[in-house]
């Protein structure tokens, strides 16, 4: 049985990984330390005799005993509001983690991926963003914590494949959404289906004219799935390239939520990127992959995993 290592495992992109690999036959050996992940995620895996979970923290050394074959460090703080609360632990997971996971990929001859990101490419002056463009990142804006956490990582584990002959692979993931994302994680999809839900108005920062492109959960596991068992080391674009405005797409929210809440105007955060739509030509041509999920059928699935939750964690206010 091939033994894989997910970091980051309680959290909304990690979980479903884990059931992934799960299902596909792997032994999982989850880790996190729950700075931003919730134990509800994976108290499914609880009883499964081929999950395992370890508490820790990825930026402290890490030891796995016995074998093990693949490694995918999804360990992050994700969410804008989250890396702004706790930069220092982003930049320290992205360049310190990594970094000791690469150590142990190493030592256990063991193909670690990493999570890269759409932000990487900053402020993007390319449109649809292609992995050949090198971004436009304010490395001393608040973001900038979470976007050079990214391209360290990037960049270190380019050197350990180069240097060290480790096998690696980078994916770029477009924000991706789904059941298990933090209700009060401040990103979009959770902020808005939470005020729908409270009957509060929906809040959209700047004018809403900036654009992203939301991809399915299941979609983007599918394709972090296809490009681990590929032999491309190069970074590689996941997301669905469907693109709307932040105001378009809060009408589709008071709609699809059959609301009649209005929208409200608050300041654009600093240097929120203006576009964002992914070029996914090599995923197409490499993987054979490409996002099945329309966004209203993905809306709807998400929107019911919200209405499920307790009022408690409705209300609940983290920020
Ligand atoms: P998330 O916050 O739900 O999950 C991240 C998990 O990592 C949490 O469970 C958290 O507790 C854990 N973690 C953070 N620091 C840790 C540390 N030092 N040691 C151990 N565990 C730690 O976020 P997510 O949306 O699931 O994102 C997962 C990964 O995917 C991140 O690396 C993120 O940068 C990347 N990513 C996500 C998106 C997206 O749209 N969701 C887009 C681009 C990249
Ligand atoms: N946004 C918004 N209202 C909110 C939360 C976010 O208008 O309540 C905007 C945000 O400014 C950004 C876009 O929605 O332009 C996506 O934000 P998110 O935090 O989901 O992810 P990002 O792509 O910025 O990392």
């Amino acid at each position: 049985m091939k033994k894989v290592l997910i970091t980051g495992a309680a959290g909304f992109l990690g979980s479903h990984l884990c059931d992934r690999f799960l299902l596909e036959g792997f032994y999982v050996i989850g880790m996190d330390n729950f700075i931003t992940g919730d134990k509800k995620n994976i108290k499914q895996l609880k009883s499964n005799p081929n999950f395992e979970f370890i508490e820790h923290d990825v930026t402290e050394h890490i030891s796995i005993e016995g074998e093990l074959h693949y490694i995918l460090h999804f360990a992050s703080p994700a969410s804008p509001i989250d890396y702004l609360k706790i930069p220092i632990q982003t930049l320290k997971v992205g360049s310190l983690g990594t970094h000791n996971l690469l150590g142990l990929a190493k030592a256990k001859k063991a193909r670690l991926l990493i999570a890269s990101t759409s932000e990487v490419y900053g402020d993007p002056l390319v449109h649809p963003q292609t992995e050949d463009y090198y971004g436009n990142v304010n490395t001393i804006g608040p973001r900038g914590v979470y976007d050079e956490a990214k391209r360290f990582q990037e960049s270190i584990t380019m050197a350990y494949h180069r240097f060290h002959g480790v096998e690696t692979r980078i994916v770029r993931i477009f924000n991706t959404y789904g059941p298990r994302m933090r209700l009060n994680d401040g990103r979009v999809i959770p902020a808005f289906m939470g005020q729908a839900l409270r009957g509060e108005d929906l809040t959209i920062f700047g004018d809403g004219s900036q654009t992203r492109s939301f991809c399915y959960i299941d979609d983007q596991v599918e394709g972090i799935f296809r490009l681990l068992f590929s032999d491309y080391v190069y970074p590689v674009n996941i997301g669905n390239p469907n693109e709307i405005s932040i105001s378009d797409f809060a009408e589709e929210i008071i709609k699809l939520t059959n609301t009649d809440q209005k929208v409200i105007y608050k300041d654009l955060p600093v240097n929120d990127p203006m576009q964002r739509k992914p070029d996914i030509s090599l995923a197409k041509k490499l993987l054979d992959w490409e996002p099945k999920t329309q966004r209203e059928e993905g809306m709807l699935k998400t929107f019911e995993y919200f209405k499920s939750l307790s009022q408690e964690d409705l209300f609940k206010r983290e920020h």
